[in-house]
Order: structure tokens, then sequence, then C-alpha cells
């Protein structure tokens, strides 16, 4: 038995026997064609894209009507890739000016363009790479005189180092995917994820590692994959599998079910996305809005910075899929654990107490302005908010508000949408600014509380530090009253206050933040429905004086057995409880 760790892209636990695929790259028959056999070679090679093209017709004409509607924007992607003539035309050429066998021409023009691709800083463009070579593949597999492989078989696991969208929409038996390369933004993730199979990518050598046959558990969520489990964990895993399917299905039945308490209370859930992408799940399962959109992710994993257009199209994207319901873009937090490359925070003897999020922004006004103009013209769409991280002092929000009304009237000169009417609002993240919520309200049209940083500077516990974790405790009573004392004056000026951390996904958490009069929270799409049972389930009569008393003791123990009974006790006989 061992464990291989990647990127769970989700979709729950599946246990299964494994197929692995043959790898992508086998190896490549090359030589020299007479001159005289060239036109016929070139006959070949266009045979066998016409072929490939067919087979990626006849799997979109086989598509169900409820099949995601990125698969057949994947399919049509292949397609034109076939057609454009720095493929085809290139290789055709090869063969008959340098006398190249097919396979040969194909392969060398495709690892040009590969390359090509590679070279984009853009992620999404260099993705665009291995679609390149994933439909060259299936072009060379249809040069050797192998059929496209349609899963009629057994339901398995795949394994595979990389895996084309057409091949795996025709692995109808697939259970779940376990592949080497990719990322987030990776196809076979946003495959995977649309058609709702648990997948893990980035698994770096499990196509190696893995045999045909094995006996795999695979955790989408957790991003592990056990190979040969032992008996008792097997039967953990399918105790657990069991548990997560039932309790998913139920689940749904939420979507559209307002979040009201028991006693009628509306607590608007939202979604934390990091990619635009994630903005339709987050609508799928119901969101009320975007409640924080981490725009850093946009910044991460390149060398240069994201242009204002490109930026402005990301979030016009989150605004457009989320249709009229609103979308709170975070301004940069770049910074500790997120770090740009080449690392900025590098010199930073402390990186977290550092040139973080806002104070890095304020350093860097060009920087800032470009983002701050892409998402007031991004208000042209939908409804915007405009978020503030890290804030701390008086002087950082007026210096913030001063560089948003510039961005304004950079826009009103150029004539574009200045995003009039955007709300700007703060994160409370440091105890500073919770201690000083009079002041931000009265700057400020809103407040988010970012309970992962607040805890982290509360109790000086590092979050990426796990020889300090035992001591990352969200229920310490000093954290609570931080907590309780924002949205205390939050709802005393009248103004939205929500918690956008961790903790507003965690189910131990919800009536405690109910009992505290928290009316809005933002997570991870994964808990937005766990989340919303709770909130239908609980009632903030009940729940408002308990909270107010546990808030009250200093003994993080007593806390700790007062929030568990939040929980376990509540008020019974009022309006039935929802699934
Ligand atoms: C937080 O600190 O709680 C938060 C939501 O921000 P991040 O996790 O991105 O630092
Ligand atoms: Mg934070």
């Amino acid at each position: 038995m061992f464990t291989l760790c990647g990127t769970g892209i989700g979709g729950g636990i599946v246990i299964g026997r494994a197929r692995v695929l043959e790898s992508r790259r086998f190896d490549i028959a090359r030589y020299r064609v007479a001159e005289e056999l060239r036109d016929a070679e070139q006959a070949r090679l266009r045979r066998a894209l016409g072929e490939v093209k067919a087979d990626l017709a006849a799997l979109a004409d086989e598509l169900p009507p409820e099949a995601p509607p990125e698969a057949r924007a994947l399919l049509e992607v292949h397609s034109m890739i076939l057609d454009d003539p720095s493929l085809a035309e290139a290789a055709l050429t090869l063969v008959q000016a340098q006398g190249w066998n097919a396979e040969w021409a194909l392969s060398h023009q495709a690892d040009e363009l590969a390359e090509q691709f590679a070279g984009f800083e853009d992620p999404y463009l260099r993705e665009r790479g291995r679609d390149v070579q994933q439909v060259t593949d299936r072009a060379l597999k249809a040069l050797a005189g192998m059929r496209a492989r349609h899963g009629a078989g057994e339901p398995a696991i795949y394994v595979a180092s990389d895996i084309a969208p057409g091949d795996m929409l025709a692995l109808k038996s697939a259970l779940g995917f376990a592949i080497d390369l990719g990322g987030t933004t990776s196809h076979t993730a946003i495959l995977a994820r649309s058609m709702n199979l648990p997948a893990v990518v980035g698994l770096g050598s499990a196509s190696e590692l893995i045999e045909d046959d094995d006996w795999l558990v695979l955790d989408g969520e957790a991003g592990v994959v056990i190979v040969a489990p032992d008996e008792p964990l097997l039967a953990e895993y399918r105790r657990r599998q069991a548990a997560d399917l039932a309790e998913r299905e139920k689940l749904l039945g939420l979507v559209s079910v307002p979040g009201d308490t028991r006693d009628g209370t509306r607590v608007e859930l939202h979604a934390n996305i990091e990619l635009p992408e994630e903005a339709q799940q987050a609508r799928d399962l119901g969101a009320d809005g975007i409640g924080l959109f981490r725009s850093e992710f946009l910044f991460m994993n390149r060398r240069d910075l994201p242009a204002e257009d490109e930026q402005y199209e990301a979030y016009r994207a989150a605004v457009l899929a989320m249709r009229g319901k609103p979308v709170t873009i975070r301004t940069l937090d770049i910074g500790a654990d997120k770090a740009l490359e080449p690392p900025t925070a590098g010199l930073s003897p402390n990186p977290a107490l550092g040139q973080r999020a806002i104070r890095f922004c304020l350093a860097e006004p060009e920087m800032f302005l470009a983002q701050l103009r892409a998402i007031l013209r991004a208000a042209e769409h939908g409804p915007v908010r405009l978020l503030i991280p890290m804030l701390a002092h008086r002087h950082e929000i007026d210096h913030s508000l001063a560089m948003i009304a510039q961005a304004r009237e950079q826009l009103r000169e150029r004539g574009q949408h200045e995003g009039a009417g955007v709300p700007v609002g703060g994160m409370i993240e440091v105890p500073a600014a919770a201690l000083s919520a009079r002041l931000f309200l009265s700057r400020l049209d809103f407040l988010s509380i970012g309970t992962n940083d607040l805890i982290q500077y509360t109790l000086a516990i590092d979050r990426a530090d796990h020889t300090v974790a035992p001591l990352y405790d969200p229920f310490h009573p000093a954290v609570l009253r931080l907590i309780a004392m924002t949205i205390r004056e939050a709802r005393r000026a009248g103004k939205p206050v929500s918690v956008c951390g961790e903790m507003a996904g965690e189910v131990d958490a919800t009536r405690l933040l109910l009992g505290m009069g928290l009316q809005q929270f933002s997570m991870h799409t994964a808990s937005l429905l766990p989340v919303k049972r709770e909130v239908l389930q609980s009632d903030t009569r009940w729940l408002a004086p308990r909270v107010a008393r546990l808030l009250r003791s200093d003994d993080p123990t007593r806390v700790s057995s007062a929030i568990r009974r939040l929980r376990e006790n509540g008020p019974i006989g009022l309006s039935p409880v929802r699934p």
C-alpha cells in the first residue's frame, strides 16, 4: 500500500480498479520516404487526420443533451487544431520537402507548436500546448491503425500521464481520473469537474507507479490516491464513500431553498473563488453571490503582471457567470504564503508581517491603479463590490479610497465605465482592524472578516507552519470576541458584514456565527450546501443569548464545549427540518 498526493479536483471518494492508459508519447518511427512515395505518404497522413476529425465529430454527436457545455467546446478546439495550417499543412509540407514519414513530420510539427505555447506566460495558453499534443497523439494512433478507445469496458479509475478531453469523454466507464500532469485550469480538471467525477491531477508519476488492476482509493477532495489499500482502510473508505454519496444526494435538494433560519432570518451564503471559471459552479450550487474572489491567483505562477484588459476579462467572466448576483473582488493579496514570481517578499525577514496585500499595492501605484480600473470596468456587466485586504491603519483606508477615486477619474477621461456606486469594503484580518471597526465603518461601505488571518495575527500562529498548527484555535475566546465585536459594530452602523475565512464554511461554527448576528457567509463552494442545512436548522432567537454568554468566558475549554452544545441542543417543535 502507498499513497500519492496531487491536486484534488473534488467529486468525492471513489474506489475501483486502475486502468492505466498508455504513455502519451510512444516511440515514433522516423524514416525517410523515397520521392516517388511521398504523395502516398501525404495521403496516409491526410487519411489519419480525417479519421480523427470524424472521430471527434462522432463524439460531439453522441454527447447527451445534459453533457457539460465545455465538452462540446473542447471537441471543437481539437477539431480546429487539426485544421490549423501550422500543424496539418506544415506536416504535409515536411513529408514532401524533407521526405519524412507522416509520424515524424506530424510529431515534429506538434512539438514545435507546443514549445511556442509553453513560452506563453498565460497559464491558459500554456495549457493549450497540451491540446496540440493530445490531438497529435490521436492522429499518431490513427496512423498506427489503433482505434480510439471507446470505454465500454468495466468501470475503472483511469490513470494516465495526460488525457485528451475527447478520450476522457469517450471513457464512459470512468469512475474517476488520476492524472500525472495538470493543475486546476487544465482541461482534465475542468472536464472532470463538469462531468462530476472525482479526479486528482498533478500526481507526478502515478502512471508509472500504478499498474493495471491495482485497487485504488481516489479521494477527489483530499487530492490523494491510495494504491493497493489494505482491508481495514478499504472498509473505512467504503463507509465514508457511502455516507458521502447519500449526503450529497440529500444536500442537492437544498440548492434552490432560500437560506432562512427557523425563525425567518434571511442568511446569505456566498462563495469564495480563486479563478473566474469557478463562478459557474457557485451559481449551480445556489450561492447568493461571490463573497470573495481572491484575485491574486491571476497574478501567481507567471513572471509578468496581468495587464488591465486581461484582468478586466477575468472579472467580467465571473460577473457574467453570476447573472446579476453580486461579485466581491478582492484587490491583490500577495505576500506571505502567496508569492509573486520572482518572489517580492524574498528579502523580508517575516513576510506575513511584511509588505503584504494592501501594503504592497500602495507601494506599487501603477499596478494597483490598473487592477482598480479593471475591477471598476467589470461593474458594467453586473453588481461588483471591491474589497481591500489587510487594512490596519486609517491612512491605508484613505490612501486606498483616493486611489479608487483616481482610477475612476482615469476611466472617465478614457470614456470608459467608471463603476460609480461600486461599494468599497475592507477586510478585517488583523486585530487592529477589528478593534477599529467603527473607524473602518465610517469610511467603508461593508466589512468582510478574514478569520484565517485574524486567527493567525491574534494568536501569533503562522497559519502555514504545521509545527504550531495545534495552537491555531479558531475558537480561542480572544478571536471570538474580535469577530463578535466587528459584527456588532457593523450591525449598529447598518452596514453589511460577512465572514469569508474558512470558519464561514465550517458547520461547527455556523451556529456560533449566527448567534453573533452574522447574516452573510462566504465559503468554498463545497461547503455551501452543508452550511445551508445548518442554517435551516438553526434559530437565531435561541442562539443569540447563549452565544452572548459563551463570549463572556475566558476559559477555552468551556467555550469549546458551549459551542458543541449549540449544535447538540436546540429548539424543537418549530418548523420541520428540510433535508
Ligand atoms: C482570510 O484571511 O480569512 C481570508 C479570507 O483571506 P486569505 O485566506 O486569502 O488570506
Ligand atoms: Mg487573509
